[in-house]
C-alpha cells in the first residue's frame, strides 16, 4: 500500500477511536514520524495534507527543514543532547523529550538569544523501562515547576514512549496514568505552564492512547511502512 492508502486507513482509525470515547475528530492530531524516510516520501504526505513532521535525529530534522515547505510544523520526538538544542530552537514548532532541568535550562539559553519562545512537552517514563529516556511518573510534576521558571520555554504538556507490546491493551493503564500526571499538574496551576497536549500513542497503539486522551498521536510506521535502518 502506498503513503496516501495508508494514510486514509490512520485517519479514518483515529476518527473512529474519537466517535467511541466521544471525543471531536478534531481534538486529535496526527504526526507523520518520517525519520529514516527520503524527502518523496515526506512530499507525498505532505501533499495528502499531512503538516506535522516527526524527527528524533537533530542533523536529520534540519536538512528535511531546509528541503521541505516551511509551513510544516516540525516535532523533535528523540532524546535529545545539550550541545545540539542550538541546531534546532528557531526550527522546531514542539519538543516532545524533555527529561531533565538540565535540558530545559540549555533550551532557554539557546531561545533567550534568538530572543524566542520554544514550546516543550515534558518526557515520562510511565513505564518504568530502563533502556528509555524521560523523568520517574513521581518526578514529572517538580519537572514542570522547575521549567517552569524558564522564561524562554513553555511547557505544553506530557509525552511518553510505551513499551512495545503484542497486545495494545497492555498499555492503556501507562497512557491512563500519563493523563492522570497532567491532570494532577493541571491542578496545581502553575504559572507559565500551559497544559494542554499529551502526546502519547504509535503505530501499534494509536486507537488505546486516543482513548485514554492523546492529543496528539506519532505514526510513523503506519503511514511510510517498515524503516529500513542501514547498518555501517
Ligand atoms: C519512531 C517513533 C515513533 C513512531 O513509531 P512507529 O511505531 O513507526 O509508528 C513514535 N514516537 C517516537 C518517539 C519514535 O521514536
Amino acid at each position: 500500500m502506498g503513503i496516501k492508502e495508508n494514510l486514509d486507513k490512520v485517519r479514518e482509525r483515529m476518527a473512529a477511536a474519537c466517535a467511541v470515547c466521544g471525543r471531536a475528530a478534531d481534538e486529535v492530531k496526527l504526526i507523520a514520524v518520517s525519520k529514516t524516510k527520503p524527502l518523496p516520501a515526506l512530499e507525498e504526505a505532505y501533499s495528502c495534507g499531512c503538516r506535522d513532521f516527526g524527527e528524533n535525529k537533530v542533523q536529520e530534522l534540519v536538512d528535511k527543514y531546509e528541503a521541505m515547505p516551511k509551513d510544516i510544523r516540525w516535532h523533535m520526538i528523540g532524546h535529545l543532547q545539550r550541545n545540539k538544542v542550538k541546531y534546532i530552537v528557531d526550527k522546531v514548532f514542539l519538543i516532545h523529550s524533555v527529561d531533565s532541568l538540565r535540558l530545559a535550562q540549555e533550551i532557554e539559553k539557546e531561545a533567550a538569544k534568538k530572543n524566542l519562545c520554544v514550546n516543550i512537552l515534558v518526557e515520562v517514563n510511565v513505564a518504568e523501562e530502563e533502556s528509555k529516556f524521560g523523568t520517574t511518573s513521581g518526578e514529572a510534576a517538580v519537572l514542570v515547576e522547575q521549567i517552569a521558571k524558564l522564561p524562554h520555554v513553555k511547557v505544553r504538556g506530557l509525552m511518553t514512549i510505551a513499551p512495545y507490546v503484542e497486545d495494545s491493551e497492555e498499555n492503556r493503564r501507562y497512557f491512563a496514568k500519563l493523563k492522570q500526571i497532567y491532570v494532577d499538574i493541571i491542578h496545581k496551576n502553575i504559572d507559565n505552564v500551559f497544559m494542554e497536549e499529551i502526546s502519547m500513542g504509535m503505530t501499534g497503539d494509536y486507537e488505546v492512547a486516543i482513548t485514554e486522551g492523546a492529543t496528539y498521536i506519532r505514526v510513523g510506521t503506519g503511514i511510510f511502512g517498515e524503516r529500513e535502518y542501514t547498518v555501517i
